[in-house]
């Protein structure tokens, strides 16, 4: 199984998560919210199997703290995955989109400059923006657009960028995610659970969750569970910056 957006550091206990998901042999994503924990979130679980460290700095958290982008650039060169970075459009983070954009560029671009990166990226209420900047800077790698929210038609502007997409049993519960998740290349799709912010029956969604997004892709399909499986870990091998 693989939850390649996961926010291991934030659940109540993370010792304790991060040793099931190594018995359950999940290949894991920890995404952090601001550079300065991806330090000691790597010194918790980068030596664990399976389980990789992000470095991110989240589109909800820039009008604090848009000054740690500097950290996070100085940073770029040690780590392999960048994430979560983004924008966020919805109302409540609308008025700094265009501070947020300036981080997101300036992330971008010292990406591209180090040969790119492997990214998780949050497109909420603004995928045309992400996409405007993904095509702005084609050298920032690969990027992975996790639970988008878009239109069928920024969907398929995505698609023709390059991009990846990470989805979750949140994502896959109402119609829009599950039609959205059906017209993605089933070769370029992850699972994930955004946990623990996302919920499944009002509790934080555990990463060995992604097992109802196997079930559903497993539908959407037309596959048994296993042959999802197979395909998805396939997935995760072709996952690669290609090298200039
Ligand atoms: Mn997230």
């Amino acid at each position: 199984m693989i939850d390649f957006h996961c926010h291991l550091d934030l659940y109540e206990n993370p010792t304790l998560v991060s040793q099931r998901v190594v018995a359950e042999g999940l290949y894991l994503l920890a995404v952090t919210t601001s550079p300065r924990a991806w330090a000691g979130t790597r010194a918790l679980f980068a030596s664990l199997p399976r389980i990789r460290i992000g470095l991110g700095l989240h589109p909800q958290l820039i009008a604090e703290r848009y000054a740690e982008v500097d950290i996070l650039c100085e940073l770029v060169s040690q780590a392999r995955y960048i994430g979560e970075i983004g924008l966020d459009g919805s109302a409540e983070h609308l008025a700094n989109i265009e501070l947020q954009t300036r981080v997101f560029r300036q992330i971008l671009s010292v990406c591209a400059k180090d040969g790119g990166r492997i990214l998780s990226i949050h497109s909420r209420g603004a995928a045309s923006a992400v996409l405007d900047e993904l095509e702005r800077c084609p050298g920032a790698g690969v990027p992975v657009l996790h639970w988008f929210s878009g239109s069928r038609k920024e969907l398929d502007r995505a698609i023709a960028l390059g991009c990846w997409f990470s989805v979750g049993p949140a994502m896959l519960r109402g119609e829009k995610g599950l039609t959205l998740a059906g017209a993605m290349p089933r070769n370029r799709v992850l699972t994930e659970t955004d946990g623990p912010f996302a919920q499944e029956r009002n509790k934080p969604l555990m990463p060995w969750d992604v097992v109802l997004a196997e079930d559903r892709l497993g539908k959407l399909w037309g596959r048994p569970p296993p042959k999802v499986r197979e395909q998805l870990l396939q997935n995760l091998q072709t996952l690669t910056v290609p090298q200039s």
